[in-house]
């Protein structure tokens, strides 16, 4: 019975055309449909399921947090279930990282976190202008959208997008020409007609817009770059924050410290939504409710929050066994990409995939892995790039079984684009 879903639900509905199935039970990294096969999850909730589906050590919590009357819903009213949010944060993560930001709860998704990131920066600074990259995604909203890439995407704002420009990713010409060659230019020439940003708004890793990682030295040049021109740096960690390269912050590799940090996705653990907007203490120059909303902060998320950084991130065990995946990951996609003439690794850490030289080959790969019991989806401008993200806590043996699918997909999928352009 799928007839509601479509005679009811929106024509804007997306993942649902890809995996048809009706999804009904979760466990770790494991979906199963109502008409009982199971599915082998690398999509992880496009990020939001960093600790697996149904995490027994976040569930728990949650079950006991729910049927003890305590509070659900608070607004930013302060209850003790965000207090502890509050100092399990502080203590095990911003502390030991030698991090001073204040915490905003914002909207619980990564767009509102990206919206309050935005207007920080242009009420701090007093400038309009901001700077984002080629194939950078940010977010649905009409802020985020004018910062966001894809062109689909921002035709659906139906209103023109202002106030930003683009600028190229690391690698975006030749690796010849210098980084920030046209940057520093502009920046410094009074004729270029270019205004001086509040902030320029970057991904790590673009997770939405083919899994281009930047170098960390290149991270390093655009911080020092910002610094020099007093211009605002925002990382935008929605998708490549809590663990999802290796480290809890993607930046930390880098070494730079932002001056604002966009996280959600996974920063709840279980799914739950719930996003954070960090910032040097300096620029909390917020009025009170200047920017509100009703379901900032809220409260089962902050207990499987909690829960998730005491479980996963109070000592180094768990990031040394999200390392050792991250090795294996990388090894199978290599063997992937050199069974396709022209095909590349792409990305970082456990936010990686395959690059083909055609636009069709990922997601007919997609298409055959689903068919075989593996959510993968599809990355970049023209949806050529297979993207993984299986849980941070998949077991060494699943994600063996993951890459195994893939691999015999991809043959599948080549061997019949093979045979085609051979007729
Ligand atoms: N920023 C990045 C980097 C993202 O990947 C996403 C979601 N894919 C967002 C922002 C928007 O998050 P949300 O869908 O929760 O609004």
């Amino acid at each position: 019975m799928t007839d509601i879903f479509e005679t009811l639900e929106s024509e804007v509905r997306s993942y649902c055309r890809s995996w048809p199935a009706v999804f009904e039970r979760a466990h770790g990294s494991s979906l199963t449909s109502e008409d009982g096969r199971t599915y082998l999850d690398f999509f992880s909730g496009a990020g939001a399921l960093n600790y697996g589906h149904n995490n027994p050590a976040l569930l728990q919590p949650l079950l006991e947090y729910l049927a003890s009357g305590a509070v659900v819903h608070s607004l930013d009213m302060k209850t003790p279930a965000k207090r502890k949010f509050l100092q399990t944060f502080q203590d095990v993560i911003l502390k030991p990282r030698n991090l001073d930001y204040k915490v905003m709860f914002p909207g619980p998704t990564g767009t509102n976190s990206v919206e309050a990131a935005l207007k920080l920066a242009r009420k701090a600074t007093g400038r309009q202008h901001i700077l984002s990259f080629t194939n950078a995604f940010h977010g649905m909203t009409l802020g985020s959208l004018s910062v966001t890439g894809n062109s689909m995407k921002r035709q659906g704002a139906g209103i023109p997008l202002t106030n930003s420009s683009k600028i190229p990713y690391d690698d975006y010409f030749d690796g010849e020409t210098a980084d920030f060659l046209w940057l520093e230019r502009v920046l410094e020439d009074s004729g270029s007609g270019v205004d001086k940003p509040a902030a320029v708004i970057v991904e790590t890793v673009q997770g939405e817009g083919g899994l281009n990682a930047a170098r960390a030295e290149w991270l390093r040049g655009l911080s020092d770059l910002c610094t020099r021109y007093e211009i605002l740096l925002i990382v935008d960690d929605v998708q490549a924050g809590c663990g999802r390269t290796g480290t809890f912050f993607s930046f930390e590799e880098a070494g730079i410290t932002p001056d604002i940090v966009c996280l959600s996705k996974s920063i709840s653990g279980y799914g739950l939504p719930l996003a954070l907007t960090l910032f040097r203490p300096e620029l909390d120059i917020w009025s009170p409710g200047e920017h509100n909303g009703t379901f900032r902060g809220h409260n089962p998320a902050f207990v499987t929050g909690t829960a998730a950084l005491e479980t996963y991130w109070r000592d180094g065990a768990f990031q040394k066994q999200v390392g050792a995946r991250i090795v294996q990951l990388h090894e199978g996609l290599g063997r992937i990409a050199a069974s396709v003439e022209g095909a590349k690794v792409r990305g970082r850490g456990l936010l990686a995939g395959v690059i083909f030289p055609d636009a069709e080959s990922a997601g007919k790969i997609a298409a055959e892995a689903y068919e075989h019991g593996l959510l993968v989806e599809t990355s970049g401008p023209e949806s050529e790039v297979i993207k993984l993200m299986p849980a941070l806590t998949i077991s060494a043996e699943d994600l063996d079984r993951g890459l195994d699918i893939l691999t015999e997909a991809t043959r599948a999928a080549t061997e019949a684009r093979e045979l085609a352009g051979a007729l």
